[in-house]
């Protein structure tokens, strides 16, 4: 979708009342995300505007929304490492949800996060399902990739350009996929290898973003989504698994198990044999329940 497509559907979103539904914006660079925001909250704000034109941009309340300073619109940024949103970000937010507006009929919250961790997305969901009358939440994020499915789910999501980066081809994915649950000794010598040195977390989670990477484009493809030029190893793991159900559950068990690694609540090690494990598990038959 290109940027004037992307305004106009937020014009339309703004002009139907259908932004109680928390809005996803992913993709594009920080810049465009914050000015997308700051255009849907200008369009939901403004004194001047009428339907189906774009905010004025100069009156009060779009002034503000631009310094950011208007007293309706909170911006909280995921204070956890890596971004993540912070379980106790995530009850400040649930309690000063329930506020009344200052001046506007809506309090906004815009969110920018890279994800939300499993313990924040459970306390989360709860607020994404069902946000007060009054209240609307915008989230921000480099890429929707790496929210769990059930997050996804509940938002809707606007994606600028250049969020569909392509997957490479790596030997890493490729050796991955050779790998068979009769020769476990394999499976524990890659996930050793991958685990690496305590000193060099980064390596590691580079291949874990590379595997849910090529989970989400899998995922696609089992979906009917046709990809141009995806890797073998996408399709292989599209090919692996009976339906998109089985498919996003293995995706939120990488999920889940990063995650896990990130808190050090698991030995990477372990962590990875696990995983490696169930991507070499045999198909298992259509017949199966
Ligand atoms: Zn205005």
């Amino acid at each position: 979708m290109t940027r004037p497509e992307i305004e106009a559907l937020i014009l339309k979103t703004v002009d139907t009342g259908r932004y109680q539904r928390p809005l996803l914006i992913s993709g594009g660079g920080r810049d465009d995300r914050f000015q997308l925001a700051h255009f849907f909250v200008q369009a939901l704000f403004c004194s001047r505007r009428t339907e189906g034109r774009p905010p004025c941009n100069r009156c009060p309340q779009c002034r503000s929304i631009k310094e950011e300073s208007h007293p309706d619109f909170k911006f909280i940024e995921g204070a956890g490492e890596q971004g993540l949103l912070k379980i106790e970000q995530v009850r400040q937010l649930k309690e000063s949800l329930n506020l009344s507006p200052y001046q506007a009929e809506h309090r906004v919250y815009l969110l920018e996060v890279e994800a939300i961790r499993e313990e924040a997305a459970n306390a989360f969901l709860k607020v994404l399902e069902e946000p007060p009358q009054s209240a609307v939440i915008v989230l921000l994020a480099p890429s929707e990739r790496q929210f769990m499915p059930t997050v996804l789910s509940r938002l809707n999501q606007l994606r600028l350009p250049d969020a569909e980066a392509a997957v490479p081809e790596t030997d890493r994915m490729n050796r991955i996929l050779s790998l068979s649950w009769s020769r476990p000794t394999e499976i524990f010598a890659l996930a050793q290898e991958l685990a690496g040195k305590k000193e060099d977390p980064e390596k590691m989670d580079s291949f874990l973003i590379e595997l849910v990477n090529s989970l989400n484009l899998a995922l696609k493809l089992k979906a009917g989504t046709a990809l141009e030029n995806a890797p073998a190893a996408v399709r292989e793991l599209a090919d692996r698994s009976r339906d998109t159900a089985e498919l996003a559950a293995l995706l939120d068990e990488v999920l889940r198990k990063r995650q896990d690694i990130l808190r050090g609540r698991v030995s990477p090690r372990l962590a990875l044999e696990f995983l490696l494990i169930i991507i070499s598990r045999p198909r298992r038959g259509r017949s199966s329940p």
